[in-house]
């Protein structure tokens, strides 16, 4: 018997732990699967590895930035713009940054978990306003699975009957904060919808965690695991299953498939190393982030597919996108001198503004939701973001001091998170010349704004511009023009990117059917953002869980009818 043949076959190798590989390990090894999870980063666990309740204070840096943690150096996120030795490119004349994780759970570790559905309106932009593509699917198709995802996960919020923005299973949201009211009030004059926060931390407790105890320090992961991240809520209960093998260290390099076009399994380098490992699987599914994935496919070149694994259709690394962002930032002076009071709650917004108006007046399609800041939150390195800005303030000594006291907590903030249509000048494809520091291709990246994009930027400025100017307030920097797009950030940097290896049911015109199998390669499956057609004006990675659930399921169905 061959050394190969020795080792052992799982049922199921998935490649990447954050929301999608997290979701399909704990649902596959519930439903009785053997599963290899192999991870390019350590272990983490907030529970364990969290400096949750460490002041910026206490460091010579005060909480700043640095290369693998760019949100703060007690983030909980290791990974970030730029990662030593794997780079990606970028084609000239194009500006776009990656945001990369490289640890147990990936971004989970700290993102902002503002959760939301997408409505069903998402799911078939095209026959609304015939701009991009529908799905496969339609939100009752995926209803059921975001109904549990609320349920394992727990999120709060509230049921307001919103066309497009569908109810949940809600636990009691927390109260609006003063600056929060203060916004509301606003919203409510203007006609802008204003609602509780909608983000995935217990209120109450669920399946053995704990409720939030509002210390407001969710980026940094939640040491009582009443936020949600892969590691605590899916990896760990994955673990105690007794079905999954975790692999960390772990950087896949190659789906390997035999001589019909089956996969046979992964390709790895062990990173503590530098060797080169396999593991067998009877299904792959990838899940290492959307364009992770899709570079995987990308480099898993064979005489059966000479353009990447499963690309009969010449679609990976198209159709990407990211979510719109523009923010400003608004002076309150009747805010100034506020009575300093107890302004914790939950690492997020308690309010959030989802996106209802009606498109055929404007001059841009489809919409944005507004998310917002401010308050008395815990100062870090470069807090406030210049005191000198503000009336006669800046200084030294005690004047400087009083300064930061009075104006503290004394400003809001707004950003717009919208949706952009896909579109042919955005793309990534295998960079010829570039490898990282395994040897592995890199991508390069091809990114254009389109007006509709840059006109959805206006309005939010300009909506921005509404609120602060009818809470009495003032923007100490002019409205950025035509010439800077509105203000509208660059791509990628809202870190929301999807797409690459899109759904459909066209082989020709997709790379995964509705189920986010590959049409070319009947094993292999993708469960991260990678399988998205459209983006929505709502953060993707609730639907990324009910999608990955989704797709664990089809599997456990293919598996027990002898299909896989
Ligand atoms: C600051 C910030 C705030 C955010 N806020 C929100 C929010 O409020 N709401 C929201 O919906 N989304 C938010 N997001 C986005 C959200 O984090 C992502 O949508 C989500 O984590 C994507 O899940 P994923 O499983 O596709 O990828 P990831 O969570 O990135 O996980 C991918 C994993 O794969 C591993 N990996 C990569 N390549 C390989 C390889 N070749 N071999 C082995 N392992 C590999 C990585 O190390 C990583 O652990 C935020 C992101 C950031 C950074
Ligand atoms: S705010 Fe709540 S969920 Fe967030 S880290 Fe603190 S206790 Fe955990």
């Amino acid at each position: 018997m061959s050394q190969l043949s020795q080792r052992p076959e799982y049922d199921v190798c998935i490649v990447g732990s954050g929301a999608g590989g997290g979701m399909a390990a704990y649902v596959l090894t519930k439903a009785g699967a053997n599963v290899a999870l192999l991870e390019a980063g350590p272990e983490w666990y907030s529970t364990r590895d969290s400096k949750m309740l460490v002041p910026a204070y206490a460091s010579p840096r005060r909480g700043a930035g640095s290369r693998e943690k760019p949100f703060g150096e007690f983030d909980g996120c290791i990974g970030g713009w730029d990662i030593e030795g794997e780079p990606y490119t970028t084609a000239p004349g194009t500006k776009f940054s990656w945001w990369r994780a490289r640890m147990l759970g990936g971004r989970t570790n700290h993102w902002g978990r503002i959760s939301l559905r997408f409505g069903p309106d998402d799911f078939r932009g095209k026959s609304i306003d015939g701009l991009g593509d529908d799905w496969p699917i339609g939100y009752d198709d995926i209803k059921p699975y975001y109904d549990e995802v609320d349920k394992l996960i727990g999120i709060f919020g509230s049921n307001e009957g919103l066309r497009n923005n569908p109810d949940g299973i809600f636990q009691p949201a927390p109260r609006p904060r003063c600056y929060e009211l203060m916004i509301k009030q606003a919203c409510d004059k203007l006609d802008i919808t204003c609602i509780p926060g909608r983000l995935s931390i217990l209120t109450r407790p669920l399946n053995g965690r704990m409720a939030c105890h509002y210390c407001g320090q969710c980026g940094r992961g939640c040491q009582t695991n009443s936020n949600f991240s892969s590691p605590g809520v899916l990896i760990k209960p994955a673990l105690d299953t007794g079905k999954l093998t975790l692999i960390t260290g772990a950087m896949a390099r190659e789906v390997t498939i035999d001589k019909n076009g089956i996969a046979t399994g992964v390709t790895y380098i062990r990173t503590r190393d530098g060797t080169e490992q396999h593991v067998r699987a009877r299904v792959v599914v990838l899940a290492a982030s959307a364009f992770e994935s899709a570079r995987l496919m990308l480099n898993s070149k064979s005489a059966l597919f000479p353009h990447g694994l499963a690309n009969s259709s010449g679609i990976i690394g198209k159709y990407i996108t990211d979510t719109t962002g523009a923010g400003l930032n608004g002076f309150i002076p009747k805010m100034v001198n506020r009575m300093p009071h107890n302004e914790d709650g939950t690492g997020g917004n308690h309010i959030y503004m989802p996106w209802t108006k009606d498109n055929k007046k404007l001059d841009f399609p489809r919409g944005y939701h507004i998310e917002v800041g401010g308050g008395f939150d815990a100062p870090s390195y470069g807090f406030m973001g210049g005191i000198q800005r503000y009336p006669n303030a800046g200084g030294y000594g005690k004047s400087l001091k009083d300064d930061y006291r009075r104006y503290f907590g004394a400003s809001v903030g707004f950003a717009g998170r919208g949706e952009m249509i896909p579109n042919d000048d955005c793309y990534c494809e295998l960079d010829p010349k570039v490898v990282d520091k395994y040897g592995i291709p890199v991508l390069r990246f091809h990114w254009k704004w389109s007006d509709h994009e840059i006109n959805q930027a206006k309005h939010m400025q300009e909506t921005f511009h509404s609120i602060v100017a009818e809470m009495g307030g003032e923007v100490f920097s002019p409205m950025p023009t035509r010439e800077r797009e509105y203000g509208l950030a660059a791509g990628g940097t809202i870190i929301h990117e999807l797409g690459a290896t899109r759904m459909g049911n066209d082989p020709t015109k997709s790379v995964l059917n509705k189920n986010c199998q590959a049409h070319d390669v009947k094993n292999l499956f993708v469960a991260d953002g990678g399988p998205f057609v459209s983006q929505a004006d709502k953060n993707p990675t609730w639907t990324i869980l009910a999608l990955a659930w989704r797709t664990s399921d089809y599997i456990t169905q293919q598996r027990k009818a002898g299909a896989l």
